[in-house]
């Protein structure tokens, strides 16, 4: 079934080599409505709390610390087939794998710092999305 909403960050490295007016440009121009949207930085429990399906994975503690380095930009996206159009859009983790024309193969540093999220599934997009924000900051 199509979905419409998906969870993305523009992650700190997306933002300390000032990409987040064309990221967010990128996403905007590509159908994608914002219903909520923050600017804040993840505290590492946050961090640990968000990725913790990778807690066994040998980059964890590197992930949750580069995650928490400075601040990110939370937001919804609403579109049709939110979930699939935006990993399309955002390209391969590693961005030496990413298509032409993605977020990560324009923006993306390395496999680890790599410019953006994009939830995998519609049950997850729902999870991430109520992670960061309350019913009264969604429009
Ligand atoms: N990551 C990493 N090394 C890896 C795989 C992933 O540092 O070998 C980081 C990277 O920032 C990635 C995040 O962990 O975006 C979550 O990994 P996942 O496999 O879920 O990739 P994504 O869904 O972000 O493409
Ligand atoms: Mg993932």
């Amino acid at each position: 079934m199509a979905t419409n909403r998906t969870f993305t960050m523009l992650k700190p490295d997306a933002i300390e080599n000032g990409h987040m007016g064309k990221i967010l440009d990128m996403i905007i121009q590509a159908g994608f409505q914002i219903k909520a949207m923050k600017y804040t930085r993840l505290t590492v429990d946050q961090a640990k709390k968000f990725y913790e399906v990778h807690a066994e994975r040998p980059f964890y503690g590197e992930l949750v610390e580069y995650m928490t380095s400075g601040p990110i930009v939370a937001a919804i996206l609403e579109k049709d087939n939110a979930v699939a159009d935006f990993r399309a859009l955002i390209g391969s983790t590693d961005p030496a794998e990413a298509a032409e024309g993605t977020i990560r193969k324009a923006f993306a540093e390395s496999k680890g710092r790599n410019a953006v999220h994009g939830s995998d599934s519609d049950e997850n997009a729902a999870i991430e999305g109520e992670f960061h924000f309350g019913a009264n900051e969604i429009f």
